[in-house]
């Protein structure tokens, strides 16, 4: 195999969150079924909740979407609500909200910890004093970071909640990566960045990135290739050998 390209000789490094630093997948995973569980067995919904929903209905989607097209494969219709719905709200978005709940209460409980992989890329590119940078759609990254240990190793964190709040368009739509990429006063032209997700690296290609990065958990090494990575890994590991 071609060597890999050296990640600390580009401006800087962009990275995807959930599932490119920690595995975050499992813990969302987890928050649907025990809130499903707890629902149905309250509103008397059958069949049962299984992990099979997750796939179909849930995974990749935006939070309240997935309530939506869960209830409505048991034909349960609720309001759709507000995103400020309480958690106690029987609406699409106070259920969702319940599932966040969950999700906090997981990480507070049983916390989280970044592949080992990439907590030692993370680490070369510190000693080299190559800028690094977080761009996740996740309104949980701050608090993903934190419990992972590794808020501080970031000047710059673009997630769900600056997004929102400044209009910017969700991937695969470049504006997240480039946002940031001005944040951290870089050029995409000159930097790389790191992504697991179809939707991700395709936003990193519309970006203008000089290297995009796929790191296959499940996608698939054509698909990530096809979408626009250059090179495509199973671990950042393979970066620091
Ligand atoms: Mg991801």
């Amino acid at each position: 195999m071609d060597a890999l390209p050296d990640l600390a000789a580009y401006d800087a490094v962009l990275f995807d969150l959930d599932g490119v630093l920690t595995p975050t997948a499992d813990v969302h995973m987890h928050a649907w079924q025990s809130m499903f569980d707890e629902l149905f067995a309250e509103w008397e919904i059958t069949p049962a909740y299984t992990e099979r929903d997750y796939f179909e209905h849930l995974d990749g989607k935006k939070r309240y979407d997935g309530v939506a097209s869960l209830l409505r494969s048991r034909d349960v219709e609720v309001p759709w609500g507000e995103p400020s719905d309480p958690v106690t709200a029987d609406t699409v978005c106070g259920i969702g909200n319940r599932k966040n709940a969950y999700f906090e209460k997981s990480l507070r409980e049983d916390g989280i910890a970044a592949y080992p992989g990439s907590l030692a890329l993370l680490d070369v590119l510190a000693a080299k004093g190559t800028p690094v940078a977080v761009v996740s759609s996740s309104k949980n990254a701050e608090e993903v970071l934190g419990v992972a240990g590794i808020r501080d190793r970031f000047p710059v964190v673009m997630d769900g909640v600056i997004a929102e709040r400044d209009h910017l368009a969700s991937k695969p739509a470049p504006d997240v990566f480039v946002e940031a990429a001005r944040m951290l006063g870089v050029d995409p032209a000159r930097c790389a960045a790191v992504e697991d997700a179809l939707s991700g690296v395709q936003s990193a290609a519309a970006g203008g990135f000089a290297l995009v990065v796929g790191v296959d958990r499940g996608a698939g090494r054509d698909v990530l290739t096809a979408a626009g990575a250059h090179v495509v890994v199973e671990d950042l590991e393979e970066f620091v050998r």
